[in-house]
């Protein structure tokens, strides 16, 4: 049976009348950049996450390139985060002109460890980046605390996180919330995906909302006239348009994609050799991955793709093992919880519309490889 990652065409058979309906009146309107989508979408996505301002940008990527941009990093500013992420994070940092330092994980959830953080900081420290990673949040009241002591802002990266929340002092608190700056990726594998590259900040300060809305147009608020030099990171009003259709589905396919996520502990939760992911009894997760540890991992990798079954490995070499990132000095005492879940993860297909039959057929060959 044929299982990819992800299956977009069913997604977009399911809403297909609602986005057309959407791009079209952009195209008939032609107001392609800052369009009023742009701003219709923002206040959504500043409801959903509970905060007051959102402000849309040209990609995940960006979103956290532009707040590290407004940290003014001098050579040698070091920024705290995770190794084990997309590339794009730590990407940011070294790009904004800051040195990044990466911190060890908790094995468990495979998020920043906030003792690591503690540990990390120096007189050179100027922020760190949170990763929310495959849709659960990192341990941000054992974080807020660390950063508060030391002065720094907390970025949370939350491309992978939109609509994922923690209970913190007895509420949900959502990913984005809490930091100083959330950022949202818009990817299209993302759980909430446009049709090409977008994201989005959000934050509770104003001041710091003015000044990353002007950012991302050239650094002017008022057209030809230049505060500072910012970027070209507009939010396409055609992509707006394309979330706009999508975000009302948005809770339906997190609960979905629990319910999937909840069927395969069921069923893999028996087979010996596969570790299951945990969700930590705080958070509600999103699963933008299913990620499961097990021995041999890549000749597992192999068995699945000979029956047609897709699966992913994030990330077989974290951000401290690349090239670009040989020169900086290593963290005392290495990152052995990150070294050890490169080598062991492996994320299954998990997405809204998979069926049952495709996940039994995942699991039996999972089944099979162990046996
Ligand atoms: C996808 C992703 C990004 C970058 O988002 P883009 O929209 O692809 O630029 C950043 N951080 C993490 C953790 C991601 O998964």
């Amino acid at each position: 049976m044929n299982v990819p990652m992800l299956d977009l065409q069913a997604q977009h058979e399911t809403i297909k009348a609602d986005v057309m309906a959407r791009v079209a009146s952009v195209v008939e309107r032609q107001q392609f950049i800052m369009g009023p989508e742009v701003g219709e979408l923002e206040c959504q996505v500043a409801g959903l996450c509970q905060v007051p301002y959102a402000i849309g940008c040209a990609s995940g990527t960006d979103a956290l390139l532009l707040p590290l941009k407004t940290l003014d990093l001098q050579p040698g500013d070091e920024v705290i985060t995770t190794a084990f992420t997309f590339f794009a994070t730590a990407g940011a940092i070294h790009n904004a002109g800051g040195t990044p330092v990466f911190v060890d994980i908790d094995p468990v959830t495979f998020n920043i460890d906030p003792d690591a953080i503690a540990r990390a900081i120096t007189p050179r420290t100027r922020a760190m980046v949170v990763v929310h990673l495959y849709g659960q949040m990192a341990a941000m009241e054992r974080i807020l605390p660390v950063a508060a002591a030391a002065g720094l802002p907390v970025i949370e990266d939350a491309a992978q996180a939109i609509g994922a929340r923690r209970q913190v002092d007895g509420a949900w608190r959502m990913a984005g919330e809490l930091g100083h700056v959330g950022t949202i990726s818009f990817f299209p594998s993302k759980n909430l995906g446009g049709w090409g590259d977008g994201g989005m900040m959000v934050c509770r300060d104003e001041a710091l909302a003015t000044r990353l809305a002007r950012l991302r147009l050239h650094g002017g608020a008022r057209q030809y006239h230049h505060d500072e030099v910012g970027f070209n990171s507009r939010l396409d009003a055609l992509q707006a348009a394309v979330l706009l259709a999508k975000l009302p589905h948005l809770a339906n396919w997190s609960a979905a994609r629990r319910e999937r996520a909840a069927r395969y502990d069921r069923l893999l939760g028996e087979v010996p050799g596969v570790v299951t992911p945990v969700v930590d009894p705080a958070n509600e997760a999103i699963f933008h991955q299913y990620t499961i540890r097990v021995p041999r991992r890549d000749a597992l990798r192999e068995h699945l793709t000979a029956r047609g079954i897709a699966s992913m490995v994030y990330y077989p070499v974290a951000l401290h093992r690349q090239p670009c990132f040989a020169h900086l000095q290593p963290i005392a005492g290495g990152l052995p919880h990150t070294e050890q879940a490169m080598a062991e993860v492996i994320s299954l297909p998990i997405y809204p519309e998979l069926t049952d039959a495709q996940q039994d057929a995942v699991v039996m060959a999972i089944r099979e490889f162990l046996a």
